[in-house]
């Protein structure tokens, strides 16, 4: 049996089958005489603080052994766990309607499920597996029921089940799970993020598929490709098994490259740096050879917390990477919040556009003081290592000149208070709006340098929302009008000398590596763990292939050619890279 489903962490996983069945827990009580209520909700609360504990637990273990990112999805659940709104509602079902705690947890949290799964925004919508996650440890809490068994496998095993909250995978046991498959579940669910966290192939929403299959049987996970296959024929096992022993054999390559400069065949140097949205990736970067960081998205630091980071947390923070880079260059975004990055702490009012509203520098320039901390612990950092500052989604000169002018400012009060910071710290700007990269040649008089943020500039060039699964198909790295545009800004930069990266997704996949170093880029900022992959095809290829292969692209009409032929390139030169095209 072969199953398509939507492919969440990479990798394959070839074992037999852990079948968990059971999604939903069997409520033995409905209702509680009158005289029981007062009870009845002195339960729940008791088992609201023991599911808290739980939560807790796991958000100190995760923290500890994946790092904050996941760790903050949990803290994220405790904060729904504690919402009054729940326990208000959950509480008048038990006082009006007489309902079981158990009846009336399942009720609202199920409605509140729905609540979020209705929402168009796809990664809004899977919020909903977050609050079945904590509905099922309340119900836990109440029925006094242990772990489901995945927790305590005996023999290596791929684990099948309707759906796995976060927090079951979290708690899954490493040495003993190869991958995962579930009948539910979405690309952007929290659980697909703790299962790449964790390294542990997964496929998740293939539609029903259960009952088909009993414990043992042999499965095939395949992380890459979305698919799951049950009771493999002989040649598709032994292919993958095959395959299986190949990409061991290609990481292993890669981890060659680690010391090794990113130099093209014919001997230009590339550089890579890295991307990080928490202090501790920094080490990953390095430990995978990355030359600085190109990108800190500093605006994780507000989010999944109830209040503001101070200065000094913000300062904490740029220290730890400066420690950890030592003297390489740290390039530190100022707060890139708003869109699909809302800091619930301001309670700013909710905007028919949002990505085309007070996001990004615009809410810096309009919520000065945040600003003004922020640059406050960049500066003070400054002193520390070779700190970068750069502006995010800048769209015309005036708001360039008026964030320098806060800058200015925050340094004069600095200097007043004789608080030691680098006046000459470099300063860049993202060029991430099609205004800016039209008219990119005014913008270099007045910066350090510059970083291309593709992810954004797709989406205003093409006017296609980056989070709207509706127009997914639409949102596109290699449409003509957005190469032009990174053609066009990259041989401004080099005309007048100022250095010019690309920190957008885009760099991240060695699908386009030829292509940006054909188009004149010289400087990547990926993922941490994309660093090697990309350092491979800079050493396989020779310049001059990459500028016949990028006036080739730039000849296109459309993006799928474009892939077509960028596809057809890089495999011709490294076939290992075939299965993850
Ligand atoms: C970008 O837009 O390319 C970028 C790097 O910024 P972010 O993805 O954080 O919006
Ligand atoms: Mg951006």
């Amino acid at each position: 049996m072969r199953l398509q489903g939507i492919a969440v962490s990479p990798g394959i996983a070839i074992g037999k089958a852990v079948v968990i069945g059971q999604d939903s827990f069997s409520i033995p009580r409905e209702y509680v005489e009158a005289d029981a209520v007062e009870q009845e909700v002195a339960r729940f609360r008791e088992a609201l603080q023991v599911a808290a504990r739980e939560i807790e637990n796991n958000r100190d273990l995760v923290t500890r052994e994946l790092g904050p990112k996941s760790g903050a999805i949990f803290q994220a659940h405790l904060e729904i766990l504690e919402d009054p709104k729940i326990r208000e509602d959950v509480e008048s079902l038990i006082r009006n309607r007489q309902y079981s705690s158990e009846k009336a947890v399942s009720l609202v949290l199920r409605q509140f499920a729905e609540m979020f799964r209705r929402l168009p925004n796809p990664v809004i919508a899977d919020r909903a597996y977050d609050v079945l996650d904590i509905e099922r440890h309340l119900l836990r809490a109440l029925l006094g029921q242990p772990h489901r068994s995945l927790y305590h496998l005996t023999s290596p095993a791929v684990v099948l089940a309707r759906n796995l909250t976060p927090s079951e995978v979290a708690n899954l046991d490493r040495k003993m799970v190869r991958g995962f498959a579930t009948e539910l579940g979405g690309p952007t669910s929290h659980t697909a993020i703790v299962a790449q966290g964790m390294g542990i192939p997964a496929v998740v929403g293939t539609g029903p598929f259960l009952t088909e299959v009993s414990g043992g049987d042999i499965v095939i996970v395949d992380g890459d490709r979305g698919i799951v296959i049950v009771r493999p024929d002989e040649s598709t096992l032994r292919e993958y098994e095959e395959e299986a022993r190949a990409i061991r054999a290609f990481i292993t390559e890669l981890e060659k490259l680690r010391d090794l400069p990113a130099e093209t065949l014919d001997g230009t140097r590339i550089e890579i740096y890295g991307n990080i949205e928490f202090p501790h990736e920094a080490a990953l970067c390095l430990q995978n050879g990355a030359e600085g960081i190109g990108l800190y998205r500093t605006e994780f630091l507000y989010l999944g917390r109830n209040d503001l980071p101070s200065e000094e947390d913000h300062y904490q923070a740029y220290c730890e990477v400066v420690r950890i880079m030592g003297d390489r260059p740290v390039t530190i975004r100022t707060f890139d919040l708003g869109a699909d990055k809302v800091p619930l702490q301001l309670g700013l009012e909710k905007e028919a556009n949002p990505c085309l509203g007070l996001r990004s520098i615009r809410l810096a320039l309009r919520y000065l003081p945040l600003f003004q901390t922020q640059l406050r612990a960049i500066l003070r950092a400054s002193v520390c290592g070779n700190v970068q500052i750069m502006f995010p989604m800048i769209s015309t000169l005036a708001e360039l000149r008026q964030a320098k002018l806060m800058l200015a400012e925050v340094m004069e009060d600095l200097a007043e208070s004789r608080i030691p910071f680098r006046r000459d710290i470099p300063l860049g700007i993202m060029v991430e709006v099609p205004s800016v990269a039209v008219t990119i040649d005014r913008f270099l008089d007045e910066v350090d340098f510059i970083s291309l943020g593709t992810n954004d500039l797709i989406q205003y060039t093409l006017a296609v929302d980056r989070t709207n699964r509706n127009v997914v198909n639409m949102y596109n790295a290699t449409e003509p009008a957005v190469l032009r545009l990174i053609h066009h800004v990259i041989q401004e930069a080099s005309r007048k000398g100022v250095p010019v990266s690309l920190c957008g997704q885009m760099s991240s996949h060695p699908l386009h590596t030829m292509l940006l170093i054909g188009l004149g880029l010289r400087k990547f900022s990926v993922a941490a763990h994309s660093i090697l992959e990309i350092k491979k095809v800079c050493r396989s290829v020779t310049v001059q292939q990459c500028e016949a292969l990028a006036k080739r692209a730039l000849e296109m009409d459309h993006a799928r050619d474009v892939q077509a032929l960028l596809r057809e390139q890089l495999i011709k030169l490294i076939p290992a890279f075939s299965r993850i095209m």
